[in-house]
């Protein structure tokens, strides 16, 4: 199964995934990361090839460090590929963002956070994965 496949499989029963985008270094181009996670449903990434931090869509607006903690896979490996899948209404506004994950250790693919975007403009974020 591919990141996008996992997404969309993931939010089959809620708002249909409309974009997948997968997530590059704006530094340098890589696709590999290092993932951070907190309680508010914002991430982080750290690019595994040149150590630029960003924010997954929105997150800088919700990001706490106190309680950032490392996403892992089931086979504990923290080295990820990641895609954001956003979910549009009609008008092109995004009303839904789920991110995604594949281990880099074992292949697995795997949601790790979805959350509700009720503002506009927010057509912005589909590209900011
Ligand atoms: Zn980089
Ligand atoms: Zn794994």
């Amino acid at each position: 199964m591919t990141l996008e496949e996992a997404i969309r499989e993931y939010q089959e029963d809620g708002y249909e995934v409309t974009h997948v985008v997968e997530s590059v270094c704006r530094g340098c181009g890589g696709r590999t990361f290092e993932v951070q996670v907190t309680d508010a449903s914002a991430l982080r990434r750290t690019c595994l090839d040149c150590g630029l931090v960003e924010f997954i869509a929105d997150s800088a607006d919700f990001w706490e460090d106190d309680d950032a903690e490392e996403c892992a896979c089931t086979c504990g490996g923290e080295r990820f590929a990641a895609a954001l899948g956003s979910s549009c209404r009609p008008d092109g506004e995004v009303r839904w963002l789920t991110v995604g994950l594949r281990c880099l250790e074992c292949g697995l693919c795997g949601v790790y956070e979805d959350w509700k975007i009720d503002y506009t403009p927010s057509r912005h974020l589909i590209t900011q994965a």
